[in-house]
């Protein structure tokens, strides 16, 4: 056969292909919705480039299966959900909502004030673009690239050096804590600033390190995941380095979670451990996407499973830190229970601690359109937004840990 004729069947095979394609991808807001992991990537990536490669391997070891998990978790569907809830979105709407007084706000803390000043787009973009591939960084003295976060994927073992080594340089006491999933050992990494008054007390600002390109269950060699989640890895570690100078008076945990894409794993494993540990956790900041912004208003919302364990508190503290330093957010009190099982704030809550999500806007048309996709790259977040979700992490994490004058 000729070349021209050739092409012509490549293009027609192509083609059919892409149609096919199309046909078999389902509408993500068509399915019920029986539980909603924000980690499960099955069916629901948007417009998903990924390289359709996947070798599965043992890998499906970590898919979802609630018998894994401490009776609390339990009767949770962990698989299959999508990335919010619309229905649960639509019948909250026009509920009444508490209301969250911001008047009386003390005045600015200076210590704060300069916190913040830290917290630059030359900053967060540098860790940024090392944890979603986009340039090589040294780790543990060998210049490398992190092409891919996956749960499976060798690079992880990388982004987790990264982390670790992020911290010892800070001085912070850093560790890795281990999980098993099916005689498999995998890691969280736990960083803590003791407490001076009430050690006993712990706050957590957390984020999960894993990324997805959508078929998180296989080896995915490529998955940036810079908005899901280094944006919330880079705002913890950020929140970190503007605590560590300052005398809190309970206990501070960075906690960076693995496995959340295939089922909040490694935090509902973390907080077992902790109910094991009898361990007095006051409130979890957790932030999953903190970086995509497509509107104006930078909206981000705070979601606290409709007040779940009093976890309302953790919102007010984030409006009111907010309008205290006048941060240009739009900070939304979404009072329902949308994404109650969807990122690592679920095991805390399900164990009776207040815990919230704080993340960009979750209904369809703020929605991050590159969502378990290898487009999820740097240069689609809103860089500016994203400093002032950090800023208000900071505030809110320092008042609620007491800081000490
Ligand atoms: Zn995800
Ligand atoms: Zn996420």
């Amino acid at each position: 056969m000729s070349y021209p004729v050739i092409f012509a069947i490549l293009g027609l095979i192509a083609l059919a292909a892409v149609l096919v394609r199309m046909a078999l991808r389902k509408d993500p807001n068509a399915n019920s919705h029986q539980g909603h992991n924000h980690g499960t990537g099955d069916g629901h990536n948007h417009g998903d480039t990924g390289c359709g490669c996947h070798d599965e391997g043992d890998a499906a070891n970590l898919r979802a299966d609630s018998s894994e998990f401490h009776a609390v978790h339990h009767g949770k569907d962990t698989r299959g959900g999508c990335k919010f809830d619309p229905a649960e979105e639509k019948r909250a709407r026009f509920l009444p909502k508490p209301k969250i007084d911001t008047s009386n706000l003390p005045a600015p803390d200076k210590r704060i004030l300069a916190a913040h000043q830290g917290v630059t787009i030359a900053g967060i973009t540098d860790h940024l673009n090392v944890l979603s591939g986009e340039v090589a960084s040294v780790i543990r003295g060998k210049s490398v690239t992190i092409k891919s976060r996956n749960s499976y994927a060798k690079d992880l073992e990388l982004a987790l050096a990264y982390v670790e080594d992020y911290y010892k340089a800070l001085g912070i006491p850093v560790k890795r804590v281990p999980y098993q999933v099916r005689g498999k050992t995998y890691y969280n990494i736990e960083a803590e600033i003791l407490g001076t008054v009430d050690p006993k007390k712990v706050v957590i600002v957390s984020g999960h390190l894993d990324s997805t390109v959508g078929s998180p269950w296989s080896v995915e060699n490529v998955a940036p995941g810079a908005d899901d989640d280094a944006s919330g890895t880079v705002g913890v570690m950020e929140v970190a380095r503007a605590l560590k100078d300052h005398k809190l008076g309970y206990t501070i945990r960075f906690v960076h979670f693995t496995g959340e894409e295939q089922g909040l794993y490694g935090s509902y494993k973390y907080s077992d451990q902790c109910a094991a540990a009898k361990t007095d956790i006051v409130g979890v900041f957790q932030m999953d996407m903190i970086g995509y912004c497509g509107k104006p208003g930078n909206r981000v919302d705070i979601h606290d499973g409709e007040d779940r364990n009093g976890s309302h508190d953790l919102v007010v503290a984030c409006v009111r830190a907010a309008a205290q330093y006048k941060l240009d957010l739009n900070v939304v009190d979404t009072h329902n229970h949308a994404v109650d099982n969807r990122s690592d704030h679920a095991g805390f809550q399900d164990h009776g601690w207040k815990a919230v999500l704080i993340s960009i806007e979750f209904t369809d048309d703020g929605f991050d359109p590159n969502y378990h996709t290898r487009g999820d790259r740097v240069s689609a977040l809103n860089l500016p937004y994203m400093v002032e979700i950090i800023r208000m992490t900071i505030a809110a994490a320092a008042d609620y840990a007491k800081i000490q004058n």
